[in-house]
């Protein structure tokens, strides 16, 4: 048997041995939601757990809740350094109904497997592996502050998988930025003296208004949505402040640029109309878009059947179009691949059903699967250094064309 078929078998076996264990690691992290960068108790029970297996770990690195763990005794210097990625958030009232809890496991599960390969004497090439625990992917993007701290300096591929209604080993996630507005105008009392009044509520629904206009002339792909966080105290009061926030999002960065100046004249302009004055802020730590890497992808989709994971081909379902995430910055840095997993419910993710099933055994034994795969990618990244040339000159390729395009 081939060196890279057999470490490939070993990283899958200890995967088997520890399933048990990493099952009750999802359900302990799905009993336990917590919100963005407190997540204290998943990453004292991941860390508690990679440590107990040999890893050496590093709790609290760059931020409270992040984490950086390495096998033990590692394996040299040189070769590339393979970074498999936890994320452990939840949501506000409806806890894991992203799966998290199962990302989490996916990226441990891995972790073993590549662990157990690099640890063996079949294991003759050189390269390092490095778990990074993510924390804060629904809001506030853990994984830009980690790039920002040069937590990523060292790491020449990245991957984790996220559990979905297919699988999908390129799935879409768009760029995305927020933006807080806030229109201020004058108060006066709204029936005695009205025309003393400029009214900030008026300029809110005016921007609301003008981004919905707007919507007939964007791409299919671009998304704008927004609410109105403060609309006024009183309705005798003529409003003096009023307060939107939007979600901006679109396939490249670039194009999301352009979105970004065209909503700006929306502000401005029921600004002008209402005589109010509007100040806004755009989030300093917006989402890139995921582009993920065609040469990963491919070796994770090669692995993925020889563990019965068929991808989805049904282009309805393939569309461009998605939600947005960290990761997207962090495929722009390293090559990465982020792919979409089945785990057995056609509920969509942040709703009660997808937050049921995140805590089953069937959603449990699928990433497992996915975990497998992973592992199983990054011994061949490991095994053919020349691999990872080959994404990164690619990444460099496909983030030209996205600027080409726009
Ligand atoms: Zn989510
Ligand atoms: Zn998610």
């Amino acid at each position: 048997m081939a060196d890279e078929q057999k470490l490939k078998r070993i990283a899958c076996e200890v995967i088997d041995e520890f399933s048990p264990q990493l099952k009750i690691l999802s359900r302990d992290i799905w009993n336990h939601p917590e919100l963005c960068y407190e997540e204290k108790y998943a990453h004292q029970r991941i860390t508690g757990f990679l440590q107990e297996r040999g890893f050496h770990v590093e709790r609290s690195y760059k931020l409270d809740t992040a984490f950086r763990a390495q096998p033990e005794g590692g394996s040299g210097s040189g070769g590339p350094n393979v970074a498999v990625l936890c994320e452990y958030d939840a949501l506000p009232e409806i806890g894991h109904a992203c799966g998290h809890n199962l990302i989490a496991t996916v990226g441990v599960a891995a972790s073993l497997g590549i662990q157990a390969a690099l640890q063996s004497p079949d294991f003759q090439g050189k390269g390092r592996l490095t778990v990074v625990g993510t924390p804060a992917e629904e809001a506030g993007g853990g994984k830009i502050d980690l790039i920002n701290s040069g937590a990523f300096a060292d790491v020449d591929v990245a991957m984790m998988a996220h559990p979905a209604l297919f699988n999908l080993e390129k799935p879409h996630a768009l760029a995305m930025t927020e933006i807080k507005i806030s229109y201020h105008g004058k108060a006066s009392h709204a029936s005695s003296y009205p025309w003393n009044g400029v009214n900030a509520l008026d300029a809110a629904v005016q921007c609301y208004t003008n981004i919905s206009h707007l919507r007939q002339q964007m791409k299919p792909t671009w998304r704008t949505h927004g609410v109105i966080t403060n609309g006024g105290a009183k309705p005798n009061i003529i409003p003096e402040l009023a307060e939107l926030l939007y979600y901006i999002r679109a396939p490249t960065d670039t194009e999301l640029a352009v979105l970004k100046e065209k909503v700006i004249g929306c502000m401005e302009g029921a600004a002008t109309a209402t005589g109010c004055k509007v100040s806004y802020e755009f989030d300093p730590k917006p989402y890139s878009s995921l582009v993920s890497s065609d040469v990963m992808a491919a070796l994770y989709v090669d692995n993925g059947r020889e563990v019965g994971i068929r991808p989805e081909r049904d282009p309805e379902r393939v569309r461009k179009a998605g939600g947005s995430t960290d990761m997207g910055n962090v495929s722009h840095l390293v090559p990465s691949i982020h792919p979409n997993f089945y785990i057995g419910t056609t509920a969509s993710p942040h709703s009660r059903d997808f937050a049921q099933q995140t805590k089953t055994e069937e959603a449990e034994n699928y990433s497992l699967a996915v975990a497998k795969a992973l592992a199983m990618t990054g011994i061949d990244l490991l095994l053919k250094p020349q691999l990872v040339q080959q994404a990164r000159h690619s990444l460099r390729e496909a983030l030209d064309a996205e600027k080409a395009a726009a």
